[in-house]
């Protein structure tokens, strides 16, 4: 019975037995949603919608591959379960595509979630100074406004303070630096490369002693946090100032990975070769969880001492799952025979022409952005002031986007004040009709705004 009734029952029960991300905070109605194909998903009322966040930046070949269920499904059939302590053929065959992907030769620890693979990555890199004869290199240094995960370490390294409020203390050694932000830096005229955020990372390090930095945690692109574009070589110059202080540069590249950004991962915009780079969502696109913190070959033979503590005394039970690297296999196979980077690379294009040729007189949009099939809109109540327009605005536009029929999202609960970007992170595999779709639905939302 696929009736609004029917929504409604199924909503009292939601609200009685589940317990939401950002409940209550989420302004948005919640959509109960039965089944999705391509870019679309039905709700047991049997609207559909065209999801232009891909779930949560991560359905990045669309839904109802039932190639990729069969994949698990075999998998599941021959070998269920095998932890990693040991070995399985689906995480090798993961292992060497996912070197194959990177270029180069990365080893790869598995693990369920993007927050788990950080926290990997923070793990390994603080073992790997001590290793090395350097004991006191502890400190993660990451940006304001970026996001890396919920769990006690990810969560320090995020630099959003609203999501921190009443969970502190978090873990200790976590220190933040300003991102670049070419729309709201007032100086962005003169300082096109924006080398003074780079100039930060240098001078924090410093002050804080070189010595004592483990490691710099970035994402090619902040994401969550307001789709913020660094200048074309502030990573390199990032990783150059990494290199400076002896820290490792860990990429998060959770949601850049697997062709967000119209390459295979993010940090290929920039030719450097990270030490470290961790990736979930569209590893799988989140089909089954998985993550992977994928490390250079170099840092790993730094585990291989003869001393008992010298070994990586890190184990979780599903990292790895031989389902979960089958299906990731199947994943990757299809992006690459449908050329699903390309298409996000071509695609993101005309998009972010489109929005910006569009929007270009919009009194409340400030700032159109992005890299392939990931976009933000910045709304502000004043071009000139640049002030973020009210919350309660942004959400009307998210509302009536989905009224019509399209699902956007807007950066979370994140840095006091700033919660004014419109996010838009479709499947890859989007069509052209559809992104004429979801640009009508979005600029006749907006315009209902003026
Ligand atoms: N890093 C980034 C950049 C993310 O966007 C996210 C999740 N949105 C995470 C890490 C954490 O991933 P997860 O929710 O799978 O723990």
């Amino acid at each position: 019975m696929k009736t609004e009734q029917s929504h409604q029952l199924w909503l009292d029960k939601d609200d009685r037995y589940i317990w939401h991300s950002m409940k209550p905070y989420n302004p948005n109605a919640t959509v109960v949603v039965t089944e999705a194909k391509g870019c679309w998903v039905t709700d047991v009322a049997g609207n559909k919608y065209l999801d232009a966040m891909a779930g949560l930046w991560c359905v990045n070949v669309g839904y109802g591959r039932e190639e990729l269920a069969e994949a698990a499904y075999e998998q599941l059939k021959t070998l269920p379960y095998f932890p990693l302590t040991q070995s399985h053929l689906p995480a090798i065959q993961l292992g060497e595509k996912l070197n194959e992907l990177l270029g180069d030769e990365y080893v790869i620890f598995f693990s369920n979630s993007g927050s788990e693979a950080n926290e990997t990555a923070f793990k390994i890199a603080r073992q790997y100074h001590q290793q090395r004869g350097e004991p006191h290199r502890y400190k993660i240094i990451s940006r304001y406004r970026a996001y890396h995960g919920n769990s006690m370490g990810a969560l320090a390294a995020t630099g959003q303070a609203q999501r921190k409020y009443k969970y502190e203390p978090l873990a200790p050694g976590f220190i933040h630096v300003p991102p670049p932000d070419r729309y709201r830096d007032p100086d962005a005229a003169d300082d096109p490369r924006q080398l003074r955020a780079v100039k930060a990372v240098d001078d924090v390090m410093t002050w804080e002693l070189s010595e004592t930095i483990a490691a710099m945690i970035m994402e090619p692109i902040i994401t969550g946090g307001g789709v913020l574009m660094p200048p074309d070589g502030y990573m390199k110059a990032v990783k150059e100032v990494c290199e400076k202080h002896g820290a490792l540069l860990i990429v998060d590249e959770v949601i850049c990975g697997f062709g967000r950004t119209g390459k295979p991962f993010g940090f290929m915009h920039e030719g450097i070769k990270p030490d470290i780079i961790t990736m979930a969502k569209g590893i799988t696109s989140a089909y089954l969880p998985l993550a992977a913190t994928a490390v250079r070959k170099e840092i790993y033979e730094a585990f291989k001492g003869t001393d008992e503590y010298d070994y990586f005394r890190h184990v979780n039970t599903f990292g790895g799952h031989p389902a979960s690297c089958a299906l990731a296999l199947k994943n990757i196979e299809i992006m690459e025979t449908e050329h699903l980077f390309d298409r996000s690379r071509e695609a993101g294009e005309w998009l972010l022409s489109a929005l910006k040729t569009k929007l270009a007189d919009h009194p409340y949009v400030g700032d159109v952005r992005g890299r392939g099939l990931l976009v933000g809109i910045e709304l502000v109540a004043d071009q000139t002031t640049k002030e973020p327009l009210d919350v309660s605005l942004v959400n009307q536009v998210i509302s009536r986007c989905k009224e019509h029929g399209v699902i956007i999202g807007k950066n979370g609960a994140t840095v006091a004040g700033y919660n004014n970007v419109l996010t838009l992170s479709p499947p890859l595999c989007i069509s052209d009709d559809e992104l004429s779709f979801l640009v009508r639905v979005l600029t006749e939302a907006l315009a209902q705004i003026k």
